[in-house]
């Protein structure tokens, strides 16, 4: 991996410097806005938008570039794909996101499902979180770039951190890491009365954990969790009129907590799931790597 890494090294050591930064920058700006329908910069244009005079310096600095992150045509210069990824990094706030937008504490709406004081929202440092306050229960705690928070009511706040939880978790829950591509796979643990995060005092047993060996992604679950991403689930939905795929997690017991999860078998798991809806319940088995083996409907009986 030598050479990789050498590969590496060389792309970072180009950053290294205000004007590059500059050149990509306004190259990603003319990318994402392109003001003829083709996102490319003449020489003359990219200079000016750089403002730098010195066409010495200006022409170091930009033939650095040419290569991996900028390429030279016929009608000018334009992005290559690594300098895309770095202009979408530097306007998601990725970089610089410790500094990122502060988020007053606010309540969502919902009553806590273990303690029935008020759930709230709140960030900190780079991380969403909505947690009870009153019994540290945490039912979701993502990371969303601070662009997506600035500007933006409370309301929208929600459903920007909903929708950030439930892309990331529908690649994980369907076996991909959503930051590096890697295979991931679930692993179903012992609930032992502590969960991965020193923040979280819910009583999950058992939970699971999808960990990127290779990039360090990370995300837990309640076992029921993973029907949030199934078909079968959404169906159910749809069917009573609604949209799941809508409904943030902490509006729903049954997949932030283990509630309405019955562990049937250990070794291997098997887990029984009931979800009830109005008149109905959808029953559902998972195997050992949480697959839905079995899924059915019911009328609902209350215990
Ligand atoms: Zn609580
Ligand atoms: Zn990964």
């Amino acid at each position: 991996m030598t050479d990789e890494s050498l590969d590496t090294d060389a792309a970072f050591s180009l950053l290294a410097d205000e004007t590059r930064v500059r050149i990509l920058e306004e190259l990603g700006s003319a990318t994402a806005s392109p003001e003829t329908g083709i996102p490319r910069l003449s020489y003359a244009d990219l200079k000016s938008r750089v403002g730098i005079r010195d066409s010495g310096r200006f022409n170091y600095h930009l033939t650095k570039l040419v290569g991996n992150y900028v390429a030279k045509e016929d009608e000018g210069y334009r992005l290559r794909w690594p300098g895309l990824v770095l202009y979408r990094t530097l306007v998601a706030g990725h970089l610089t996101d410790e500094a990122g937008s502060a988020v007053d504490r606010f309540a969502v709406g919902t009553d806590c499902h273990r303690c029935g004081d008020s759930i709230e929202a709140y960030r900190y440092e780079t991380l969403f979180r909505v947690r009870c306050f009153s019994c540290e229960a945490t039912y979701t705690d993502v990371y969303v770039p601070s662009h997506g928070l600035v500007d933006r009511d409370r309301t929208a706040i929600l459903e920007a951190v909903h929708r950030r939880t439930r892309t990331i978790l529908d690649s994980m829950t369907s076996g991909q890491c959503p930051w590096c591509a890697r295979e991931v796979s679930p692993e179903i643990h012992e609930g032992d009365g502590s969960l991965p995060s020193l923040h979280d005092t819910r009583d999950l047993e058992p939970y699971v954990v999808y960990h990127c060996t290779d990039c360090t992604g990370f995300q837990y679950v309640p076992v029921s969790g993973v029907l949030l991403y199934h078909p079968a689930t959404v169906a159910f939905y749809y069917d009573h009129g609604l949209d799941l795929t809508e409904i943030p997690a902490w509006e729903l017991p049954w997949a932030v907590t283990d509630d309405a999860t019955t562990v049937l078998e250990t070794d291997p798991w098997r887990f029984r799931v009931r979800i009830d809806l109005a008149d109905e319940s959808f029953v559902a088995h998972l195997d050992e790597d949480l697959e839905v083996v079995d899924a059915a409907r019911e009328p609902r009986i209350d215990e």
